[in-house]
């Protein structure tokens, strides 16, 4: 039984990576810790249940990486990826951390496996968690306990009582037990994006936010984050940036989780519901540009669209739950898809027209490009011409949201005059944007949370014994 009259020294308000580590972090420095997650125990961990791997430098080949991966090399592919919308400063210092979290994280109970073959040309920059994201969740939970952390499940908290940038309280909100406030010397923000919130959403998405599925879990609503900018917390990052992949359209509205995801637009192209190509479907290795498609489809009619390849592919990419739409011929596999089939027929065959000889690799930018046609395919474009045709129909599967609060390199959040809170820290989702202004590279979502988590959670103790 938790004793809720105390006042922590730190309160953690989420259950996911960034919370758990800042949990842990800050009660191995000495400090009493509450952390109150929203979700159902069996729900705990939110998108972190989903999760497989995380990006970490390191400047030599481990039991499990296959190679250097330096801190330079990082920033570069940060770079590319954000355009440079990143903080230079912060982005460094966690790409600096993450070099030691590979161990740091192992000491908390969490084992490495290695990369998982043929999925995501991994192997090199990517450690990947033994039994998933999962399995990740529950080491720390159990070393958490051990260590003596109090945590509370369907712990929802309803509001934040800050004055002056300074957090006093929290109203917790519990289906037995009722309201509750919560006393803590400092307050670490760790309960993710507002992806699952459509309303909010809606807001810059406009009534396109209805076709969206959100990959992970329901209870990431921001409403956290919410009471944080509505009291005096500066916010960073553009709220339509958000990370975001195609997954197929049969997927369930919440947590449909990785199997849903479509690793295949390299393989073939990619259609409107007008059956006409709009992106280069080729434009980089996957890794680097799997995350532009949700929005790319986000921006299509209806928020639909169709990955279109042929029989010689199948067995090139990751299988998913859903099997692909077959027809053995474009005009049947058009019926299927309820596209115009004449307009799919001219799609391909103007595609195939454009296709150049080439040695395909899907491993390197090869020479494999289209000529003469717009958008171009740059690389890996094959002919599609033996049956059976097949499809997969894809939505904008939202992962997360990079809206959030500014924080410094202590993890500290910045109030709107510049100045840094008093006792507040964040770490995760709900600070992902000032790390990432828009892109994403595989693995770095995790990144931001152990590695800023583990500073909050170190901060934040310090702060309380102040
Ligand atoms: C399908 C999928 C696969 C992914 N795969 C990867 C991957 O392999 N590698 C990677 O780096 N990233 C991956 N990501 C992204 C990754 O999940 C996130 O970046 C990371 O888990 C965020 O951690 P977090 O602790 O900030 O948020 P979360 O893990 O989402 O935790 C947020 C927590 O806050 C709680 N909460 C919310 N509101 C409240 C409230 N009002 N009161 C109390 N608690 C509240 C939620 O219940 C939840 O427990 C994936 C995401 C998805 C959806």
């Amino acid at each position: 039984m938790v004793d809720l009259t105390r006042r922590f020294d730190v309160l953690v308000i989420g259950g996911g990576n960034a919370a758990l580590c800042a949990a842990i972090s800050a009660r191995r420095a000495g400090a009493s810790v509450l952390v109150l997650e929203g979700a159902p125990k069996f729900y705990r961990g939110g998108n972190t249940r989903h999760t497989r791997n995380m990006r970490c430098a390191h400047d030599a080949a481990t039991e499990i990486l296959t190679g250097p991966y330096t801190e330079e090399e990082f920033w570069k592919d940060l770079l590319l990826v954000t355009g440079g919308q990143t903080d230079e400063e912060l982005a460094r210092f966690m790409i600096h951390e993450s070099k030691d979290i590979l161990n740091w994280i192992v000491e908390q109970g969490v084992r490495w496996q290695p990369s998982l073959g043929g999925t995501l040309s991994l192997g090199r920059t990517n450690s990947f968690f033994l039994g998933g994201g999962r399995a990740m969740l529950n080491a720390l939970y159990r070393t958490a306990e051990e260590l003596g952390v109090d945590i509370l499940y369907d712990a929802e908290v309803i509001d934040l009582n800050i004055e002056h940038g300074m957090f006093l309280s929290a109203q917790l909100k519990q289906p037995v037990g009722g309201r509750t406030e919560v006393r803590a010397s400092t307050l670490v923000a760790a309960a993710g994006g507002f992806e699952a919130n459509i309303e909010w959403l809606k807001q810059y998405w406009g009534e396109a936010a209805d076709n969206f599925l959100i990959r992970g879990t329901p209870y990431n609503r921001g409403a956290i984050l919410k009471m944080l900018l509505a009291k005096g917390v500066q916010e960073i990052g553009d709220p339509t940036q958000c990370h975001a992949v195609a997954i197929d359209a049969r997927a369930p509205k919440f947590d449909g989780g990785i199997i849903t995801r479509h690793d295949s637009v390299v393989f073939g192209i990619v259609v409107n519901k007008h059956a006409e190509r709009f992106y280069d479907e080729g434009e980089d290795i996957w890794p680097k540009r799997y995350a532009i498609w949700g929005r790319l489809v986000a921006a299509q009619p209806d928020q639909i669209a169709y990955i279109i390849f042929d029989s010689t592919v199948v067995t090139s990419f990751m299988p998913t739950l859903f099997p692909p739409i077959a027809g053995a011929t474009i005009a049947e596999l058009a019926g299927k898809l309820e596209l115009d089939a004449s307009a799919l027929e001219k799609t391909i065959t103007d595609f195939n027209a454009a296709v150049q000889p080439g040695t395909f690799d899907h491993t390197i930018l090869d020479d494999c490009a289209t000529q003469g046609i717009t958008p171009a395919k740059t690389h890996w474009a094959r002919k599609i011409e033996t049956p059976p045709y097949l499809a997969y129909p894809v939505r904008p599967g939202i992962t997360f949201t990079y809206l959030g609060t500014r924080v410094n390199k202590q993890s500290r959040m910045l109030m709107k005059d510049g100045k840094p809170s008093a006792n507040m820290f964040a770490a995760g989702e709900i600070m992902a944007g000032n790390v990432l202004g828009k892109g994403y590279a595989a693995g770095i979502g995790m990144t931001i949370g152990s590695v800023f988590g583990r500073v909050a959670g170190r901060e934040a103790a310090k702060n309380a014994r102040n």
